[in-house]
């Protein structure tokens, strides 16, 4: 660790108390000074309504984290770099790719670093996972996801996730697509899709993707938020070196048939442990491969109506 970047948190919702808060906390290359949000505050820090107020009010900020839904991301780390802020980016980075794109443009032009996080990558099976691919790439013969859970229990109350650019079930699928395009050896191209939608949403309820990796491998996926009570976040990659299996959405690996020790989870203080490396290298972080399979699904799906949600 070399320097310590003043920084602040905008958006204060749940992500941001659950697991951005503790991480900084315990990130000693980083200083919270302020944060922004409309109806929320932080305690020891000083806090503003909005972004432009904590910008105009706090010139000697280094970094801003932006924590808010993807719908509002593009105008505030606009406003953020433009400022001549480093930029972190919850996931999704954008309600766009083609904002995402944009911004990585804006950042390299005020010389800002652009992180754009996948805290999904950051899960401990996923290194390994990547390494023992890239050891056996010619063996892949086919993935499977399944990422199902139950949305009342894991989004009460949230409406934007139902709103153009929330995403809906690829709230949390893009989660699962961030870990595939990370430890796969091959590009992964969409081929065709089925989106379920509620009667009363603008944004699926569920949705199957069928792709296909550049080695021929299929990769199918299955997002589902009408399950429970339990979880499945799940992938399996068939390889002719046996099954790779991650289970809990990367907190356990088994690799033809052995459980790996992987270590205990530490996504969120990883990712800021990223972010600060990057503002010390003067790089960038911008893969926008998740978010562009989301938008290719929506491109390229076929729509199927369901019951409404009753929102
Ligand atoms: P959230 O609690 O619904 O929203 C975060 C905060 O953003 C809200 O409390 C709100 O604070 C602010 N906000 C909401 N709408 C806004 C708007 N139109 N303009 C400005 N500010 C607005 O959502 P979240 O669950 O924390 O998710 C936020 C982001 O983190 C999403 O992109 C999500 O995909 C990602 N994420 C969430 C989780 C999770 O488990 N929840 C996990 C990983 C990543 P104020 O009303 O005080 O402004």
């Amino acid at each position: 660790m070399k320097g310590v970047y003043k920084l602040a948190v905008v958006g204060i919702g749940k992500i941001a108390r659950d697991q951005h808060l503790p991480a900084i906390a315990a990130q000693p290359g980083f200083e919270l000074v302020a944060c922004a949000s409309r109806n929320a505050s932080v305690d020891g820090v000083r806090n503003y309504p909005d972004i432009d107020a904590l910008l105009a009010a706090e010139p000697a900020i280094d970094a801003v984290s932006l924590c808010a839904p993807p719908q509002v991301r593009y105008a505030q780390a606009l406003a953020a770099l433009e400022a001549g802020k480093h930029v972190m980016l919850e996931k999704p980075p954008g309600a766009s790719v083609s904002e995402v794109a944009a911004l990585d443009e804006v950042a390299r032009a005020h010389g800002c670093t652009l992180f754009a996080s996948w805290h999904s990558r950051a899960a401990s099976a996923v290194e390994p996972s990547r390494e023992w691919l890239a050891k056996n790439a010619g063996a892949i013969r086919s993935v499977e996801v399944r990422w199902k859970e139950d949305v009342r229990r894991w989004h009460p109350g949230q409406q934007w996730i139902w709103e153009p650019g929330g995403l809906g079930v690829f709230d949390p699928g893009i989660n699962a697509l961030s870990i595939v395009t990370r430890i796969l050896p091959h590009e992964v191209a969409l081929r065709g899709a089925t989106l379920t939608m509620p009667s009363d949403t603008s944004t699926p309820i569920a949705a199957q993707l069928d792709c296909i990796a550049t080695n021929g491998a299929p990769v199918r996926a299955v997002f589902d938020w009408r399950h429970g009570p339990v979880e499945e976040w799940d992938i399996d990659v068939e390889t002719d070196a046996g099954r790779l299996s991650m289970r809990e959405g990367g907190k356990r690996l088994s690799i033809a048939g052995k459980d790996i020790d992987i270590g205990r989870e530490r996504e969120y203080p990883a990712l800021y442990e990223h972010f600060h490396a990057l503002i010390e290298t003067k790089t960038s972080d911008v893969d926008v491969r998740p978010l562009r399979l989301v938008a290719d699904a929506f491109l390229n799906g076929r729509r199927v109506e369901t019951d409404a949600f009753g929102r």
